[in-house]
Order: structure tokens, then C-alpha cells, then sequence
């Protein structure tokens, strides 16, 4: 039984707050990452290169070609809830952007080494800063920690080293840098996939070729051949659903009749954001069911544009999981194209070969 003296309440360190509620955030290399591609996405990048070692725990180093940081904004940029992108609370209610609270390049800087290299248009050369923290700190000890004019181009490079040093019990916890990069080239895939206009590379540090390279001007078939392969790719159909009494309007590939896989693939992203959902993916893998044999499951690609007045994005600091209204109106809506989608092709191949 604890002293009286022990049991009196006493607030934490804010260095712990921060460590843990960065460590809820962030919880693999791959969330860091989801965090600088939307980011960049935010920015208006056209061009995406992503570079990774160790699974993402040594390095992980994202290079756009957006609009870049104003020098100005360096000091705060890594502060808790400092954004340029939501300004009041109503604001939550109408935000078309992928990031919303300013948490992201936060956490980072707590957990990891962050260094930021970025170039606007109207800036005659680049600024690199670097972050522990929270706050710019020298990028060597006994260095001053102000931002630093240097050569590069338009856009913003943001590298994140050695994450989780200071957290070791997670760190150790990884047993597998490649488990790791799987997990960040599926999650580059989906972007790349889902980003139409937008060029993406994916490299491992020390490998001569890319994991992902594609152009800006790939159509979304050609991204998901080269991505996921052209066994996929050659049995695709599209489908669409829509209905403005629940304000959502959804669009996608997935696979024929012809075509199935042991595991289920949904590229799911709910107003440009790559989200999970099980209630989704459950209604798809049943209405594929009927199509497919036994333990079959198919590839599908959506992107569903909700009204975000319906959509509740704020249920945990993750954002990897939505709420919306009518979920189930919406995917019964959406499931029900597909049926009618592979029904047509499964009717269109019985009639070919009887002919
Ligand atoms: P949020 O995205 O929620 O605003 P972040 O911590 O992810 O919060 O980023 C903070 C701010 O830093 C953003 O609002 C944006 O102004 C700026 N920023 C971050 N990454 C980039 C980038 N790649 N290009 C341009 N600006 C960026
Ligand atoms: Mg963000």
C-alpha cells in the first residue's frame, strides 16, 4: 500500500505528456509516413519521392514538390496544434485537407530526430531547420538552432531519423525492418493508386531500383497494373454509386468474376483520406461471395466523397478510423453496383461461350 506522500496527485512531466501522446499518434514508421504524404498532398505536390532505412526506424525521408514552408513559420512548425490549415472549430465541419490539427510534424519531433529543408516560390534559396521536441534545436551541440539558408528546390523535405529512440520499450518491440517497409510500400501503393496527376517513388536506402515508381501522368488502371500487377489490372471493372439524400458520391475499380485472391484487397479512402473499415469490407467480401468459390476474395479500390458536414473525422487522434451518417444506406448503395457490374460480366462470358 502506497505512503500517503506517494498517493498525492501531481502533474506529469510535459515531456512525458508529449512522449506519450506522440507514441498513440505514431505507433509504427508507417503512420509517420501517412502523416508527410498527406501533408505534401495538402501542399499540392505533383511529385512525391520517398526514401527509406531500416524499415523506416534509421530513416525516412519524404522530397515534394509543393508549395513549401514560409521561412517565418519554421519556429512553430513542430509546435502542438500549430496549422495553417483549421482555424476555428466550425472549421473542423468543412475541412477539405488531409491534415486538420497541427499534431502530426508535432509527435515526430517528439519521438525522432526531424529535420525540414523547404523552399517557397518567392524564396530565393532554402531553409533547413531542425526539431527536438516540439522546438528547432542545433543540428550539432554548441550550433545555434536557427533556421539555415541553403541551396534546393521548390518544395518541402522532410526527414525523420532514428524514430523511437527515446522510446525504447517501442522500439524494440519491432522485430522486422522489412515487415515495416511492406507496410510503407502498401501504404505509398494506396496513395500512389488513389492521387491521380501526382508522381510517386518508393526506394529502399542501399537498392539500386524503386519499390514503386510512378509517372504523373498514369491513369489509375495503369497505377494499380504496376503496383499490384496485371493479372489484376487485365480483370478490372468500374463502378460508381451515388445519392445526394446521403450526400456521398463513390467511384471505383475491383475485380471480375474471373479473378480472385485469398485475401481480400481494399484500397479504401474516404474523402481522400486512405481509412479502414470493417463494416465496408465486410458488405464487399458478401456481395463478392456469390461470384467467387469458396475462399476467393477480390481486389477493390474505392474512394468514396462524403459530405464532410456527415462525416466525423474526430474520433481519435489517429484519424484512422470515420465516422459518417447512413453508413449502411451508403454501402448498401455501393455494393449493390458491384453485384449489378459483375452480374453484366458474368451474364456477357455465359452467352460468349454458349455462342
Ligand atoms: P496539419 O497537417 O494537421 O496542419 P502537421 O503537423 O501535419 O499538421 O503540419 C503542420 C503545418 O506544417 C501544416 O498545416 C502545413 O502548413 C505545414 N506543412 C507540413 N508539411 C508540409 C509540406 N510537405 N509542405 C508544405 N507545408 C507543410
Ligand atoms: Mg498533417
Amino acid at each position: 500500500v502506497p505512503d500517503a506522500a506517494s498517493r498525492r496527485i501531481k502533474a506529469l512531466d510535459p515531456d512525458v505528456v508529449n512522449k506519450i501522446a506522440a507514441g498513440e499518434i505514431i505507433v509504427a514508421p508507417v503512420h509517420a509516413l501517412k502523416e508527410l504524404i498527406e501533408n505534401a498532398v495538402d501542399a499540392g505536390s505533383t511529385s512525391l519521392e520517398v526514401l527509406v532505412k531500416d524499415g523506416g526506424l534509421k530513416l525516412l525521408q519524404i522530397t515534394d514538390n509543393g508549395h513549401g514552408i514560409e521561412k517565418d513559420d519554421l519556429a512553430i512548425l513542430c509546435e502542438r496544434f500549430t496549422t495553417s490549415k483549421l482555424k476555428k472549430f466550425e472549421d473542423l465541419n468543412n475541412i477539405a485537407t488531409y491534415g486538420f490539427r497541427g499534431e502530426a510534424l508535432a509527435s515526430i519531433s517528439h519521438i525522432a530526430h526531424l529535420t525540414v529543408t523547404t523552399k517557397t516560390k518567392a524564396s530565393n534559396c532554402a531553409w533547413r531547420a531542425h526539431y527536438d521536441g516540439g522546438k528547432l534545436s542545433p543540428p550539432k551541440p554548441g550550433q545555434t538552432s536557427d533556421p539555415k539558408p541553403t541551396a534546393g528546390r521548390n518544395g518541402t523535405q522532410i526527414t525523420v531519423e532514428d524514430l523511437f529512440y527515446n522510446v525504447p520499450t517501442r522500439r524494440r518491440a519491432f522485430r522486422s525492418a522489412s515487415d515495416e517497409y511492406n507496410k510503407i510500400i502498401d501504404m505509398v501503393g494506396r496513395y500512389a493508386i488513389h492521387c491521380q496527376g501526382v508522381a510517386f517513388s518508393c526506394k529502399k536506402h542501399g537498392d539500386a531500383g524503386t519499390s514503386i515508381a510512378v509517372q504523373g501522368a498514369t491513369s489509375t488502371v495503369d497505377r494499380i497494373r504496376q503496383i499490384h500487377g496485371v493479372g489484376v489490372a487485365n480483370e478490372l471493372i468500374d463502378f460508381s454509386a451515388s445519392d445526394e439524400r446521403w450526400g456521398f458520391k463513390a467511384e471505383g475499380l475491383a475485380t471480375n468474376a474471373n479473378y480472385h485472391i485469398k485475401k481480400t484487397t481494399l484500397l479504401l479512402f474516404i474523402n481522400h483520406r486512405a481509412v479502414e473499415s470493417s463494416n465496408i469490407k465486410k458488405a464487399v467480401e458478401q456481395t463478392y461471395s456469390t461470384f467467387l468459390p469458396k475462399n476467393g476474395h477480390p481486389f477493390v479500390y474505392l474512394s468514396l466523397e462524403i459530405d464532410p458536414q456527415r462525416v466525423d473525422v474526430n474520433v481519435h487522434p489517429t484519424k484512422r478510423e470515420v465516422n459518417f451518417l447512413n453508413e449502411d444506406e451508403i454501402i448498401q448503395d455501393i455494393c449493390e453496383n458491384i453485384r449489378d457490374k459483375l452480374a453484366a460480366v458474368d451474364t456477357s462470358r455465359t452467352f460468349m461461350t454458349q455462342t
